[in-house]
C-alpha cells in the first residue's frame, strides 16, 4: 500500500525532504507551493510525483501533510487547516524553525483531534528555494520533534519511521526548550552575523577600501548573513522573548569584553580567548 505525503511549500526544505523521503518507493508525493514555478520545477525534476491545484486539495488524501513553508506562512495555515477536510489518521507536520508559536498555532486542528507533531530539521544553507534543494540534506543533523503533550506515543513513532529515510538524528524536545536551544545556537548568531556585516558597511563610508580586507575570519563568521531575510524575519519575530534573553546576556558578556579591553591584562585577554577556544573545539 502506497503511503501518500503532501508537502506545503517546495523550497530548499520542503523539496529537499521530498527528495530524501523518495528513497522509499512506497510512497507518493503531492507538492503544492503557492508559487507555480516552483511546484513546476519541483514536478519536472521528479521530486514530486504530482503537483497539486490547491493547498486544500493536496491536504485531502495526505497520510502526512507537511508544511515546509516560512514559519509565520505555517502559523496562518494551520489556523485555516481547522476548515480543511483531512483524513483522520493523517499527522500534520512542519519544518519550521521556531516550535512554541507554531505549536500554538496549531491548537485548534490538536483540539479537533487532528494529530499534529512539531518538526525541526536542523540541517539548512543560506540559500532557498527549490533549486537549492539536496537529497543528502538532513544526513547527520539533528531532526527535532516536538509533539504536543497529549500526544500518542505511537503516532510519534509513526511520523519518525517516516523520517528515518533522511539519515537524521530524530529527537524529541519540548517546544519551549526547542526554542531555548535554537537562539542560542541559530537564530542569535544570525542577528550578530548581520549586525557584524552592517557595522561593515557602516565603515565602508569612510574606508572603501575596507570591503577589500573582509577575508577569512569575516566571511567565515558572517556566511549566515546571506540567508533569506523573510525567513530570518519570521524566526525572529516568532522566537522574540528568547531572542531578548539572549541579547541581554550578550550585553552583560559584552561589558565583561569592555572592562577586559580596558584593562588589557595579557593574562585576563588569553584566558578569554583560552575559554572560548577550549570549549569551541571540543563541539561535535
Ligand atoms: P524557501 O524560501 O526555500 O521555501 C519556502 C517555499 O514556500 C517557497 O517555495 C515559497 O514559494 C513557498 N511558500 C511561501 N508561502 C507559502 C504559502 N502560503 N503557501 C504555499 N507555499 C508557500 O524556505 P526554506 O528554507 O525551504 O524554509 C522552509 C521552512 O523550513 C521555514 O519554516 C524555515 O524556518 C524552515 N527551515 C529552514 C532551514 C534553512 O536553513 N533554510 C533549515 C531548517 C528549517
Amino acid at each position: 500500500m502506497t503511503t501518500n505525503i503532501s508537502i506545503i511549500g517546495l523550497g530548499l526544505i520542503g523539496g529537499s525532504l521530498a527528495l530524501a523521503l523518495k528513497r522509499n518507493p512506497a510512497i507518493t508525493i503531492t507538492g503544492f507551493d503557492r508559487s507555480y514555478k516552483s511546484a513546476d520545477e519541483a514536478y519536472r525534476r521528479g521530486i514530486i510525483d504530482s503537483i497539486a491545484p490547491s493547498v486544500q486539495s493536496a491536504a485531502k488524501n495526505a497520510d502526512f501533510l507537511i508544511f515546509a513553508v516560512p514559519v509565520a506562512a505555517t502559523a496562518a495555515l494551520l489556523k485555516e487547516a481547522t476548515g480543511w477536510q483531512l483524513k483522520s489518521s493523517v499527522i500534520v507536520t512542519d519544518t519550521g524553525s521556531t516550535k512554541q508559536p507554531i505549536m500554538e498555532a496549531a491548537k485548534g486542528l490538536i483540539d479537533k483531534g487532528v494529530t499534529f507533531i512539531g518538526g525541526h530539521p536542523m540541517a539548512g544553507s543560506h540559500k532557498s528555494g527549490i533549486s537549492a534543494s539536496i537529497e543528502h540534506l538532513f544526513e547527520n543533523a539533528y531532526y527535532i520533534l516536538t509533539p504536543p503533550s497529549a500526544c500518542r506515543e505511537e503516532d510519534v513513532d509513526r511520523l519518525k519511521s517516516l523520517l528515518k529515510v533522511t539519515r537524521g538524528k530524530l529527537a524529541v524536545l519540548h517546544a519551549q526548550e526547542h526554542d531555548q536551544m535554537t537562539a542560542v545556537v541559530s537564530h542569535f548568531p544570525h542577528i550578530i552575523a548581520s549586525s557584524l556585516v552592517n557595522l561593515l558597511a557602516s565603515q565602508e563610508q569612510q574606508q572603501p577600501f575596507v570591503r577589500r580586507l573582509a577575508a577569512g575570519g569575516f566571511r567565515d563568521l558572517t556566511r549566515i548573513a546571506s540567508a533569506d531575510p523573510i525567513m530570518w524575519r519570521d524566526i525572529t519575530m516568532q522566537n522574540n522573548l528568547e531572542l531578548v534573553n539572549q541579547l541581554d546576556g550578550w550585553l552583560s558578556e559584552m561589558h565583561t569584553v569592555r572592562d577586559m579591553l580596558k584593562d588589557n591584562d595579557p593574562g585576563t585577554i588569553e584566558a578569554f580567548f583560552d575559554v572560548a577556544k577550549q570549549f569551541r573545539d571540543k563541539l561535535p
